[in-house]
């Protein structure tokens, strides 16, 4: 079984966190979500995660550290996720962007980091 750490970011706390997750049958599934510091998100290279599919929630997944938001969007501009609460616009909380929100847990290429 695969498993990679991913990053999100909670525009609300303006904090990133490590979300695990593991590949089964092909799919990716969020199992965890964890507070971690930018720089031990880069010392463990989880940054660098690269992962291809569709990304759902698992029963178990606990959400957002910060707000408990388990579903995301994934920026047009940057390609990185953030918290989503079901807001009409939302906020990137990696590059800044605001926009009209695009709910996506369907065959995204996340590259989780670039720190
Ligand atoms: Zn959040
Ligand atoms: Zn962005």
């Amino acid at each position: 079984m695969r498993a990679e750490v991913i990053l999100m970011k909670c525009p609300e706390a303006r904090k990133i966190y490590g979300v695990r997750t593991e590949e089964r049958n092909g799919d990716w599934f969020r199992t965890w979500a964890f507070k971690i510091s930018e720089r031990t998100a880069a010392n463990e290279g989880f940054d660098k995660a690269l992962i291809r599919g569709n990304l759902y929630a698992d029963d178990e997944y606990n959400g957002c550290p910060y707000c408990k938001a388990v579903t995301f969007v994934q920026c047009g501009r940057c390609g990185k996720l953030s918290c989503w609460n079901s807001e009409e616009r939302m906020t990137c909380g990696w590059c800044g962007l605001t926009g009209n929100t695009k709910r996506l847990e369907d065959e995204i290429d996340v590259k989780a980091g670039e720190l």
